[in-house]
């Protein structure tokens, strides 16, 4: 296949290259993060004063690792490390497990990001051709002004449309003939769900594609969504401290997500011990920005677990690619002592075919035990059938969860459109237990 690449000279840039220009990006970095109090104090700490004290990319373990409490910590200007003037806009992450926090942008760190973004765009085989509705909220939240100017840059058609309006989406959708969408899972379903109650056929859209990111999904989900829509939906993965999007993304071949490792040095470490991992390991992403001036940000722990991928795609990218983001370390749930992901229950739901789009995991407590509650949506049909119908449909899903995450949850069926549905980052877990 011929495929359009972005930027061939860094996308299939030998290994050795890649680590000279990571290097000397490093070094920068260095000199950027010296600015700032923050690093100044903390590189201090180690004995290091001087962009030059870098002697090779090996140097990087001896560095600090910068949390996202220290980036609430440095709130507002403690990481800045540019002049005001120089600075020309600031977004905050979502706040999804407390304060947020924030990354500036000088007008370069723009230019790049843009750049990065184009990249990914491309990789998916979308053009300049093609009609782009971003249904990512704008404003602080990343993907919206992210993705903006990317697809401004590729050359798409780009529709602001931003989240929620589920009505007005889809009339856009219409009238515009819409190609490709950025959209979370969870709100991609129910747009589908969306369709069907409006009575909208299928190919009244011109919808291909589907940039799909901002929270965890499964494989399953991403079947799911393609086979309903027939379309192609493509991973992407991005956080604000590290921009937002366009830090990793899916190619045609959707074989993992390829990181502009020009642009981040990635490490993976074991989240209790600190330790790096030997690849192909699943452990913490800890990232390093090489292009960043505005605020540099060196090996942040990301708390997102995933692992290093081998071999190489068939698309040709030297990068290397990740596995799709597995959660975060602290979304993992103890339910009476057991470990649990709520990804592992998304997959065991996604693969029944009688369950619809959307779903809740409730725990709460029984006297001392901790009960683990499942609420999942079904298809419409179904509940015009046989009472008997559901009550052997719930059993099959208890048990299902049962030999997947070793614990049997309660399971309620809920008719489809009932569950709530969030217009940016889906809340999957309630957890009512008491704090002690
Ligand atoms: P917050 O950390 O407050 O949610 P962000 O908007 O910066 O704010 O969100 C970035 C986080 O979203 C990532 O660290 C990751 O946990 C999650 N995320 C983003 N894209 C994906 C993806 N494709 N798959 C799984 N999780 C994702
Ligand atoms: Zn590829």
């Amino acid at each position: 296949m011929n495929l359009p690449v972005w930027n061939p000279a860094i996308e299939f840039m030998e290994r050795e290259a890649l680590e000279r220009l990571q290097l000397a990006h490093l070094r920068q970095t260095v000199a950027w993060a010296l600015k700032t109090p923050f690093y100044r104090g903390r590189l201090a700490e180690i004995g290091l004063r001087h962009p030059e004290d870098i002697a090779g990319l090996r140097d990087l373990r001896k560095l600090p690792y910068t949390t996202k409490d220290d980036l609430r910590e440095a709130y507002p200007r403690g990481l800045l490390a540019v002049d005001l003037e120089q600075a020309v806009r600031l977004h905050t992450s979502s706040g999804t497990t407390g304060m947020p926090t924030v990354i500036y942008h000088s007008r370069q760190d723009l230019d790049r990001w843009t750049e990065l973004v184009a990249r990914c765009i491309v990789a998916t085989g979308a053009t300049a051709a093609d009609v782009f509705q971003n249904m990512t909220g704008y404003g602080l939240f990343t993907g919206g002004l992210g993705l903006h100017y990317g697809a401004e840059r590729v050359g798409m058609l780009v529709i602001p449309a931003s989240s929620g309006n589920t009505g007005r989406q889809l009339h856009l959708m219409q009238s515009f003939q819409t190609t490709v969408v950025l959209v979370t899972p969870c709100y991609l379903l129910h747009l589908l769900a969306a369709l069907d109650v409006e009575g909208i056929p299928r190919d009244r859209l011109a919808l291909r594609k589907a940039f799909i990111g901002a929270e965890p999904h499964s494989e399953q989900t991403r079947r799911k969504i393609e086979e309903l829509f027939r379309i192609d939906a493509y991973n992407s993965y991005g956080l604000s401290e590290m921009n937002g999007p366009g830090v990793a993304f899916e190619c045609v071949y959707k074989t993992g997500l390829h990181l502009w490792e020009d642009a981040y040095i990635l490490e993976m470490i074991d989240p209790r011990t600190l330790e790096p991992l030997p690849e192909g390991k699943t452990g913490e992403i800890v990232m390093t920005t090489l292009q960043r001036q505005a605020t540099p940000l060196l090996r942040y722990r990301t708390r997102d677990l995933s692992h290093l991928l081998e071999g190489h795609c068939p698309c040709g990218r030297t990068h290397r690619r990740l596995a799709r983001i597995k959660g975060r370390s602290d979304d993992m749930l103890i339910v009476n002592g057991v470990n649990i992901f709520p990804s592992q229950i998304e997959d065991v739901l996604m693969k029944v075919p009688e369950v619809g789009t959307n779903y809740l995991i409730q725990l709460d407590k029984r006297g001392s035990l901790d009960r683990l509650v499942v609420k999942t949506e079904i298809c419409a049909k179904l509940f015009t059938g046989e009472p008997n119908a559901l009550d052997d449909l719930r059993e099959r899903i208890g048990e299902w969860l049962r030999s997947a995450i070793l614990v049997k949850p309660a399971v309620e069926l809920h008719e489809p459109g009932s569950l709530p549905v969030s217009e940016g980052k889906a809340k999957r877990v309630v957890d009512l237990r008491p704090a002690f």
